[in-house]
């Protein structure tokens, strides 16, 4: 009886996750967060358009690992290398030869998946048997991920090249311009956002799994010591979860998973991921990878160019070694916009932090057919855009119930509202998106009230 009760609950559980992933692709959709890729043409599966509203996101994501990562620091420059590189790249990063999947075919559909993706494989195995039909597969085979495009202009000329698959390679080619450029001294890093491409054999989840998505990369370089790089790594394994939980990702929801040794990629000596809790399941978010000196090393063998560093304190010469941490944006955005979702009584809110939300605030004329509200909210509304602090909405559709809620359902944190005694005291209401409170405040500290809450 118990185990039957169990089994309902998971079930339970189940829908309601599925339930809940349909809600948020709904919503975005719905407010201009996330569209299926060029979906009047019946989409290209894997790929995904932000609207207005996820853009802004996106940049706000963007904008605060940039901030975290380059700016507040001393030790990190950033880069913005090319989509497309000489092919001899990924020969020397390994990519031509050890990207790769595991490819099984369901020989009964033809269907293909990725052969280490049990939930996948058992719930196609599932549909079949329940069809009583018979489950087949063929024996896994390596598939590249790398997706292939030709360049030049001369027909018979074309050269195949590959859209990077990971934007790692971009910092690493790099690697002297940067020295030579500028005063940096090891340990330093260099950062980087950018496209990368993936041909995934089963794109899905959202955006989670996409085959053009963005990753947001540091590349630490350090001594090449077990015990100094393991400090290193330790150090950006704590800062990488911390920014998470900083922007407002609940705790209990991130944990940290080391791979096991069968799963480390080519290139590392050891990997940690920090992982969400999803409602797909704990799901990878971001990699921090101890890549030793394989990157340096093996561009300079296929390049024929010294990638080495010369440490003027001790006159010693050598190949750094590197530490990474690799977050994609999508899975970040994915990540946060599930953990801000929230149903109440009377309404659907994302929590999101107000470093990040779209929208800074909202104003409102209390009613729109009377022009000195609509007057003086548009003075507002003109001081708090002009002061800098990011995306400001206007709303004078229907009730301020409906504002209020609409608002909500997109994140924004503050709604000020311009109402009757505002043109005689020089007041405005603000209303808190998480605590629905109001207060009234003077129309001459807005910006500073403003301010103030988004830096918190
Ligand atoms: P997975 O095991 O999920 O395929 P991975 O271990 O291959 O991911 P990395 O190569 O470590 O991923 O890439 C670093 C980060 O880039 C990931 O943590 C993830 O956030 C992002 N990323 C990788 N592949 C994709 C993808 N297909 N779509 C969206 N984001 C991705």
């Amino acid at each position: 009886m118990a185990k039957e009760l169990n089994k309902k609950s998971e079930k339970g559980n189940q829908l309601e996750s599925e339930e809940i992933m349909e809600k948020i692709v709904a919503l975005c959709k719905r407010r201009g967060f996330i569209f299926p890729g060029s979906e009047i043409y019946g989409g290209l599966k894997g790929t995904w358009d932000y609207g207005p509203l996820g853009s802004e996101l996106k940049f706000n994501i963007k904008q605060a690992w940039w901030k975290a990562i380059v700016q507040k620091r001393q030790d990190v420059v950033g880069i913005s290398a090319s989509i497309l590189m000489n092919p001899k790249v990924w020969e020397a990063s390994g990519h031509t030869t050890s990207f790769t999947d595991p490819l099984v075919e369901c020989k009964t559909c033809h269907q293909r998946f990725r052969a280490d993706q049990e939930e996948i494989i058992q719930a196609h195995e599932k549909k079949h048997l329940d069809l009583k039909e018979k489950v087949e597969w063929t024996q896994p085979r390596k598939f590249n991920l790398l997706v292939e495009a030709k360049v030049g202009v001369v027909e018979g000329e074309k050269s195949t090249v590959y859209l990077r698959g990971e934007i790692t390679q971009g910092v690493h080619v790099n690697f002297k311009n940067i020295l030579n450029s500028s005063r940096l001294k090891i340990p330093f890093g260099v950062a980087q956002i950018g496209k990368a491409f993936r041909n995934e054999i089963t794109p899905g989840n959202f955006t989670y799994r996409s085959i053009e998505f963005e990753q947001m990369e540091l590349q630490y370089y350090v001594k090449p010591d077990e015990q100094e790089s393991m400090k290193y790594y330790e150090f950006w394994k704590e800062e990488r979860m911390k920014w998470y939980q900083d922007l407002g990702i609940k705790k209990e929801n991130l944990r940290f998973r080391q791979h096991a040794s069968d799963e480390l990629a080519h290139y590392a000596k050891a990997a940690w991921d920090i992982e969400y809790r999803s409602p797909f399941g704990w799901k990878e978010c971001e990699g921090i990878h101890h890549r030793g000196d394989w990157d340096l090393r093996r561009h300079q063998e296929f390049s024929g160019q010294d990638m080495s560093y010369f440490d003027q304190e001790t006159g010693q010469r050598f190949i750094p070694w590197v530490i990474e941490a690799s977050g994609g944006v999508d899975r970040a955005m994915l990540f946060f916009l599930i953990d801000a979702y929230q149903e109440e009584e009377e309404r659907i809110v994302l929590k999101l932090s107000p470093k990040l939300a779209p929208y800074k605030a909202a104003v409102f004329p209390l009613l729109a057919n009377k022009p000195d509200l609509v007057k003086k909210a548009s003075e507002l509304f003109s001081i708090l855009k002009e002061a800098d602090l990011g995306m400001i909405a206007w709303d004078e559709r229907g009730n301020i119930g409906k504002r209020y809620y609409s608002q909500d359902e997109i994140g924004t944190p503050y709604c000020f509202t311009i109402d009757f005694q505002s043109l005689e005291d020089e007041t405005v209401t603000v209303r808190d998106r998480d605590t629905t409170k109001q207060e009234r405040i003077k129309i001459s500290e807005a910006t500073s009230y403003l301010k103030e809450k988004l830096l918190k």
